[in-house]
């Protein structure tokens, strides 16, 4: 088979440790599964099904230095717990959910929370608000295998050294696995998947020339910078 136009690039995440990398498939994100954070969001944190939104495989970045998102005056972070896929499942049990993840790693899921809030209240789609390029950095992946399974640790984020977003992964309001086998039933896992496991409260407005520092004990950390506004 040839192609009729130069194929695109096989978007990947690195692997702490390792030579070798994770590609990257689909991103599949949780909507609002720390409760503080719905409630910030102004959403009742009641245990009610799972929400799931998708970012293109190749908004992943590895961070640095990063050009400013254009069309937003209202550029937030999200710091999240990345589940990386690494066996294929559909209607996987919670019990067995665990053995389909490779590995773990601390993410962004930047949202330009003006769009975000317009599509809202129009009832129109997320994707431009949460989808665009680079919008998703995310750390080295730390495999399962040497890291096991963290159902509980700190994860937080700081803007220009200042702590804005803290939590605890045992606040999720869905755990890893419940996550992976909701999901599981609407859409076919493939290895390459990535999970976004939502966000503690205290989301914020990212300006131009921002520094993020996120970490999560246990899975790893990522900084981002942001150029100058207009820069793409
Ligand atoms: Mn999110």
């Amino acid at each position: 088979m040839t192609y009729v136009i130069e194929p695109p690039a096989q978007p990947f995440v690195s692997v702490a440790g390792e030579t070798g990398v994770f590609p990257v498939r689909r991103i599949w994100c949780v909507g609002r599964n720390y409760a503080d954070h719905a409630r910030e969001m102004g959403a009742d944190p009641t245990r009610e099904p799972p929400f799931f939104f998708a970012k293109p495989g190749d908004a992943v970045t590895p961070g640095g230095l990063l050009p400013f998102p254009p069309e937003t005056a209202d550029l937030h972070h999200e710091i999240e717990l990345v589940v990386a896929i690494g066996r294929a499942g559909r209607n996987v049990a919670v019990e067995a959910a665990l053995d389909h993840v490779y590995g773990y790693a601390i993410g962004l899921d930047m949202t330009r929370r003006d769009l975000q809030a317009e599509a809202k209240k129009l009832a129109r789609p997320w994707d431009l608000s949460k989808g665009f390029d680079q919008s998703c950095p995310i750390s080295p992946i730390a495999p399962a295998a040497r890291i096991g399974h963290p159902a509980k640790g700190r994860i937080e984020v700081s803007v220009n050294g200042k702590v804005q977003q803290t939590g605890d992964l045992s606040q999720m309001i869905w755990s890893v696995p419940e996550a992976i086998a909701f999901l599981s039933r609407f859409v076919a896992l493939a290895p390459g998947d990535l999970l976004m496991t939502g966000t503690p409260a205290g989301v914020g407005s990212v300006k131009p020339g921002d520094t993020l520092h996120g970490t999560c004990e246990g899975v790893g950390e990522i900084e981002v910078s942001y150029g100058p506004a207009g820069q793409v």
